[in-house]
């Protein structure tokens, strides 16, 4: 099922073999034919997470780089669409030398040729496979074939381990394992039997439900795994390892690791920081894909949370998160008064005009009132437009992303960015990846990571525009890193003297950061926020 939480479990099972000294490679499978994450809505499937590589990928693989404090890449991720644009490919190519190319076996193959070379490549011990989607829809089918295959090749080396949902409706007041013993019936009509079962639910399962489980659904008692809700996501493994895991993994693929104590401790650490801050900062997320239906969903953010939190630990505080639609102040324009609850504000990046002129709003009413502001990707964009237009006077200055004939272009598309929009080709064509930025000393920037270069990673096709750059400069603001030629403005900030906190990035620094290393920017604003309360 969706949401259950599969992400969580496949991140935590490599960190507890991580923690046993094993070298760990992690890999997801979504089953839809986009050919990568980058055309979806948000709303629709939540963040787009950009490898270092510039790969658009699924929120899940965030989770994995986040735990695994591994760089994965374009090996390590593959969609229906992917794989079959490749297996048609190769047959244009005559590479199935006049083969009959079929759905079975060709597309299963291609996809364990896949996992095998991304394995193969960075010499893995483990490689943990997350195929998404639900037990029993017609859409990762081939995806359980491909298990089903590898495991018929190498019986010793495949295990597979089923999350499953176990609810305890309120009325009867008791755990069901009835969904799970379904689910698995259904996994055994593909050829696949769990050896594993990780029962995901509300609370932790008992003998009782475990004996159950392994009853019905053919595992030994303690190879169910319970795993309930957790308050913080970075204790499940910790949680896993309580119904040892590791060594049930460590034994089933015959495998050696080191004892159990010790791999975890920085880890248990830092969880522990996380949760025991006593003292709250509030932010406030200025954004527009929140909501679905009735709901709100932060899963667009994800990054951006998870690297909050990181910060927000690192500074014993707890980080009390609020979604704020942007909308809203261009309705009531009054409301901008309620930011002042917030200890700081972060504008996170979007696309597109819905909701623009509030967030400018936002951001002027942080600037004029020392609220820390921090703003990624587009929340620079806008940071500069606000500035253009407010300080420097430039009446309708814009990005030429929402209104291309405004006076004051600041923000303008990049030449070789005009092609692909005039020949229609939107998939992978943006600014994507990692880049080098220098920083310029004595900047706020330039203090947070305490050295002159970095490596970011981008996703926009729009730039602050080098025709502007030294009007803006004069007028106070500073560009505290640009690309090593310097043409590209990567951060812009206010000085210290005059603000305690108003920076914001071209790049994307949540894609960077993780429990055991929080990102040097985000710990700066929590700072600011925390010392501002
Ligand atoms: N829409 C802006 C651009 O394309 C910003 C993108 C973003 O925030 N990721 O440049």
């Amino acid at each position: 099922m969706s949401g259950v939480g599969k992400g969580i479990a496949t991140s935590s099972i490599g960190k507890i073999l991580q923690a046993r000294g094993l070298r760990v490679t992690a890999f997801k499978i979504d089953p839809y034919i986009n050919v990568d994450a980058g055309t979806m809505n948000p709303t629709e499937h939540g963040e787009v997470f950009v490898l270092a590589d510039g790969y658009e990928t699924d929120q899940d693989m965030g989770n994995y780089e986040r735990f695994l404090n591994i760089e994965l890449d374009r090996g390590n991720y593959m969609t229906t669409g992917l794989v079959y644009k490749t297996v048609i490919e190769k047959e244009r190519n005559l590479e199935y030398h006049g083969k009959c190319v079929q759905v079975v076996p060709h597309i299963p193959m291609e996809v364990i040729s896949r996992i095998k070379k991304a394995a193969k490549k960075i010499s893995a011990d483990v490689a943990i496979i997350e195929i998404g989607g639900t037990v029993g829809e017609y859409e990762n089918i081939l995806f359980l074939e491909a298990v089903r295959m590898m495991k018929i090749e190498n019986p010793e080396d495949v295990l597979t381990v089923m999350v499953s949902y176990v609810p305890a409706p309120s009325k009867i007041g008791e755990m069901k394992t009835k969904p799970t013993q379904h689910a698995v019936r259904t996994l055994n009509g593909t050829g696949i039997q769990p050896e594993i079962i990780v029962a995901r639910a509300e609370r932790p399962l008992d003998e009782k439900r475990k004996e159950k489980i392994a009853v019905f659904c053919s595992v030994r008692q303690e190879d169910v795994i319970s795993a309930p809700d957790v308050e913080s996501i970075y204790d499940v493994p910790l949680n896993f390892e309580k119904d040892n895991l590791s060594g049930i993994l460590l034994k089933k693929l015959k495998l050696r690791g080191k004892k159990q104590n010790g791999g975890l401790k920085e880890w248990k650490k830092s969880v522990r920081r996380v949760k025991n801050a006593s003292n709250k900062t509030r932010i406030g997320i200025v954004g527009k894909y929140f909501r679905t239906g009735d709901f709100v969903l932060s899963d667009a953010y994800i990054s951006v949370i998870e690297a909050i939190k990181h910060a927000a630990g690192s500074v014993n505080s707890k980080a009390v998160l609020t979604w704020i639609d942007s909308t809203d102040f261009e309705e009531n324009p009054e409301k901008l008064s309620e930011l002042k609850r917030y200890n700081g504000i972060i504008i996170p990046g979007g696309f597109g005009s819905r909701g623009i002129e509030g967030k400018i709003a936002v951001i002027r009413f942080c600037r004029e009132n020392n609220i820390p502001y921090f703003g990624l990707c587009y929340g620079m964009q806008l940071m500069i437009i606000e500035y253009a237009r407010n300080v420097l006077g430039m009446e309708g200055a814009h990005t030429t992303e929402v209104n291309s004939k405004t006076p004051y272009p600041v923000i303008d598309i990049m030449p070789e960015q005009k092609e692909n929009m005039r020949k229609k080709n939107y998939g992978a064509t943006m600014r994507l990846g990692q880049y080098e930025a220098k920083l310029v000393p004595d900047t706020l920037a330039y203090q947070a990571y305490g050295r002159d270069k970095i490596t970011e990673r981008h996703r926009h096709r729009y730039e602050v525009n080098p025709q502007y750059v030294n009007d803006i400069k004069k007028s106070g603001l500073v560009f505290s890193a640009s690309s090593p030629n310097g043409v590209l403005m990567e951060i812009a900030e206010l000085p210290r003297k005059q603000h305690s906190f108003f920076l914001a990035t071209q790049f994307h620094p949540e894609f960077q950061s993780s429990l055991l290393f929080p990102h040097p920017l985000f710990v700066a604003f929590l700072k600011a926020c925390k010392e501002k309360r």
